[in-house]
């Protein structure tokens, strides 16, 4: 780390105890930023990076609701708004058990680079609760909704802060919180949250957006090396929404995806993974990944398996953070992989990262590669600003033409710096410079 850049860290790590992934989330990209400092010497008179470090607003809370046997069950909830440099707050609502401070604000803080590299007018934020909504009834998951609503009405809106979803959180629940809102406010505000359903104000391709942009991504990152996805095996950890949709246009560019997992274990599939399937699973009947060998006889349930020890040349992480270790990524390098792209958010271990780089395997960091999906909530606010509903087709053509950008502008950020093809600091110089002359210009704020 640039030696300027050390005591701001420190000064991170004692302001910030106990929180681990924010932590690593701040230390990757200060690690990689100290190059624009000596040719931008007003940021660090500015101290922008420090004020980048610390969020704007952040709000905890108590979310009281009661089970279907009619007990009161309390939650925390959290919605820590960190940077409005670009754009109203923008970034998903996380529901899952694990869900404290510390994850919340790693989240928010990768947000704000993230929505900078789309180009698009979204400052950053993330929310949540420690809400587990394996098992609950759509009563129950309605209720939960209600009542989480009901504290976060006051702090969103459709020029303030735009939620949507997470790990937990679909269209379901966006249904509810929508609801919810419009109840609260006596407003039809339809850009207050983005991931809603079709039938009210929702975009189409936004369900996709995650999964196809981090396969555009991926699509670019082989393309630089003279590669293609064609016949490429693949395998994509997760499924979820980003997993899903990462199988689909992965498979619809060539590639066989060989596997996927849940955090249960993982299923084998040499015929490649069936997406009828696997959406009939985990859309409609939302059940375990165990379920999808039942209906397909030559695929294998692994439970407990470690998806990465499948040999393939091409490794998506789309389930959650620190997923894939060092141990992981050298297994992955032994059985030939040649390009790793994060469909979920700070997958990879800084180990891992590092291993994967001196191997010079091709590495799309979340950032980068899974904006897709907050780029495509940016097109669902233009779409609800204007009234306007576009077709399937011109959305991902935005997609895809958003997800070349982002890989253009992180490939020539990364030449421009001495560290060609180095996407992890391409991108966080580039995302960080887009933050940064903004913040200077509207003063000290
Ligand atoms: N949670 C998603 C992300 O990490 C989407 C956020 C959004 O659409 O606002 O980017």
């Amino acid at each position: 780390m640039d030696e300027r850049l050390l005591p701001i860290w420190r000064h991170v790590i004692a302001r910030n105890p106990g929180e681990p992934e924010f932590h690593q989330a701040v230390r990757e990209v200060l690690e990689t930023i100290g190059p624009v400092l000596s040719k931008r010497p007003e940021f660090a008179r500015q101290k922008i990076i420090e004020r980048i470090c610390e969020p704007e607003r952040q709000i905890i809370f108590r979310v009281p609701w009661e089970d279907d046997s009619g007990e009161v069950q309390i939650n925390r909830g959290f919605r820590v708004e960190f940077n409005s440099a670009l754009g109203p707050y923008k970034g998903g609502l996380r529901f899952h058990p694990s869900v404290n401070l510390s994850i919340i604000k790693f989240l928010g803080f990768e947000q704000i680079f993230k929505n900078a590299l789309t180009g698009l007018p979204i400052g950053g934020a993330k929310g949540g609760a420690d809400f587990d909504p394996k098992g609950r009834s759509d009563r129950e998951i309605m209720r939960f909704c209600q009542s989480f609503m009901i504290e976060l009405y006051r702090h969103i809106g459709e020029y303030t802060d735009v939620p949507a979803g997470d790990i937990g959180v679909g269209s379901r629940e966006i249904g509810y919180l929508f609801g919810q809102y419009k109840r609260l406010t006596n407003r039809y505000e339809s850009g207050v949250l983005t991931g809603k359903g079709l039938s009210y104000g929702g975009a189409l391709v936004r369900k996709e957006a995650t999964g196809y942009g981090l396969v555009f991504f991926l699509r670019e990152m082989l393309k630089a090396r003279g590669e293609s996805l064609k016949r490429k095996t693949c395998v994509v950890s997760g499924s979820g929404n980003v997993a899903i949709y990462a199988i689909e246009k992965a498979q619809q560019l060539g590639a066989q995806v060989v596997a996927c997992s849940d955090s249960g274990g993982y299923v084998y599939d040499p015929d490649g993974i069936d997406m009828a399937a696997l959406k009939e699973i985990k859309e409609v009947q939302r059940k375990r990944i165990s379920e999808y060998a039942k209906l397909r006889p030559k695929a294998k349930y692994h439970p407990g398996g470690n998806i990465w020890e499948v040999p393939c040349q091409i490794a998506l992480p789309c389930a959650t953070q620190n997923e894939l270790n060092a141990r992981d990524a050298a297994t992955l390098i032994k059985n030939g992989c040649i390009a790793v792209a994060e469909g979920a958010n700070m997958p990879t271990t800084p180990e891992a990262v590092r291993t994967l780089m001196a191997a010079r395997i091709a590495f799309g960091p979340g950032k980068a590669a899974n904006a897709g999906g907050v780029a495509t909530s940016a097109l669902e606010m233009q779409q609800n600003a204007c009234r306007d509903a576009w077709s399937f087709e011109f959305t991902e053509q935005r997609l895809a033409a958003i997800m070349e950008n982002i890989h253009r502008q992180v490939h020539q950020t990364s030449e421009e710096y001495g560290a060609s093809g180095d996407y992890v600091t391409g991108a966080n110089i580039a995302a960080f410079i887009k933050v940064a002359e903004p913040m200077v210009a509207m003063g000290l704020i």
